[in-house]
């Protein structure tokens, strides 16, 4: 009889391919492999998942509900990780997002940035923070999963530098289930690379791209994302809670 694979060794060997997946995408678009950033989504997973993944080298994790990751950052403090908070966000949990993020990725509306601002004001914090771009939405609006029109990035992205305690950082995106570039990513995330182009026109700080998942890391990378999320590719399919 065999032994059932530890979850360590399991992570190891996901975290590995997912690892060479990105260096083979690197490679293939000329790109240096240090120009992208693996950031673990570890939403739905213990913090015993967290800490064998910082014992395996992870030093950026991410997170979609503060309910979860509030409890879990916790529980970790004493890892060297960086937290990143990647769920649509409600302006009443900005306080205690504040306490534990280090980037806020799905900032898309101004209520928010004075929330997160404010937030971070009272915990003596700074937060970055990425546009969320929602290539779905109508002009002017937001798309139905957060984020808004490419026409609204930059009074938004002026708002964030404008705000006290927030560092504007940067651009994210999933790449649309609607609308003309649904199942075209590659198309998607390059339109999202011209968006962070005119961005850093006028924020040249703001270099960050977060965009791709397990599902479309190659086609992210290929296009000029710097930050990757990716959570089942390493961490295994999650329960079809969400
Ligand atoms: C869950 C999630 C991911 C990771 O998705 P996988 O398909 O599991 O890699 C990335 N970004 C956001 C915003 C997410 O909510």
């Amino acid at each position: 009889m065999t032994e059932p694979t530890s979850r360590a060794a399991q992570l190891a060997a996901n975290l590995a391919e997912v690892e060479e997946r990105i260096a083979r995408a690197c490679a293939a678009a000329g790109r240096a492999r240090d120009d992208v950033t693996l950031i673990v989504v570890t939403k739905t997973r213990p913090a015993e998942d967290v800490r064998l993944l910082a014992e395996l080298g992870v030093r950026e994790v991410a997170e979609n509900r503060d309910q979860e990751a509030a409890p879990k950052a916790e529980a970790c403090a004493d890892l060297p990780l960086r937290w990143h908070f990647v769920g649509q966000l409600q302006t009443n949990k900005a306080r205690s997002v504040a306490g534990y993020a280090d980037v806020v990725h799905a900032v898309d509306r101004p209520r928010l940035v004075t929330a997160l601002s404010q937030a971070a004001e009272r915990r003596e914090r700074e937060l970055g923070c990425l546009v969320q771009v929602a290539l779905d939405a109508d002009s002017g609006s937001m798309g139905a999963r957060g984020g808004v029109a490419p026409d609204l990035v930059p009074e938004l992205a002026a708002a964030v530098a404008g705000a006290q305690r927030l560092r504007l950082d940067g651009v994210m995106m999933v790449a649309p289930l609607d609308g003309p570039y649904r199942g075209r990513p590659d198309a998607a995330f390059e339109r999202l690379m011209e968006i962070s182009t005119d961005l850093r026109a006028a924020h040249p700080a703001a270099t960050m791209v977060s965009a791709g998942m397990s599902s479309d890391l190659e086609e992210a990378v290929r296009a000029g994302a710097t930050h990757v999320r990716v959570g089942s590719a390493v961490l295994g399919e999650r329960p079809l809670l969400r």
